[in-house]
């Protein structure tokens, strides 16, 4: 039995669901994609932009890219509080529960984006308490909060 599957979600239009309870530190799904080298990440116009949200890097050599229909494990969606994360075993990537899951739970991981001037573009809406408002990395979060609290002394 599969332990997700696909359904409309509040954080974006569709998302992958628990369909049992599932205990932290377990493989939910295969990140699948092609296998490209680094220097055809390089070439590739496709990746020629601020945000490559199905392109991972599984090594010094190799890159892999996510986005194909057929890579289910790409409908799902950013969390500031998030209960998995991509773990990467030799040249595959899996979604990994970090917290326990309860049944019809979303999962949800850090995307990881880095802080820049472009955060505003991609506006998080996962309802977590620590939301920050845009789909940026924990690391850098304190960033953004940091902008909020200073309009705030402002006023
Ligand atoms: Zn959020």
């Amino acid at each position: 039995m599969k332990l997700y599957k696909q359904k409309k979600s509040n954080i974006d239009k569709r998302g992958l669901f628990a369909t049992k309870n599932i205990k932290r530190g377990t493989r939910i799904i295969e990140y699948k994609g092609k296998i490209i080298t680094k220097k055809e990440t390089e070439k590739n116009l496709k990746f020629d932009n601020d945000k490559d949200i199905y392109l991972f890097n599984l090594n010094s050599r190799y890159d892999l890219d996510g986005d194909y229909s057929w890579n289910t494990a790409r409908l799902i969606n950013h969390s500031c509080n998030p209960n998995c994360e991509v773990e990467g075993k030799g040249l595959k990537l899996w979604i990994i529960s970090i917290k326990d899951i309860k049944k019809n739970e979303e999962f949800s991981y850090d995307y990881g984006f880095g802080y820049d001037i472009n955060y505003k573009q991609f506006p998080c809406k996962c309802a977590a308490k620590n939301c920050c408002g845009y789909i940026v990395r924990e690391g850098s979060r304190w960033r953004i909060k940091n902008k909020k609290n200073l309009i705030y002394n402002f006023f």
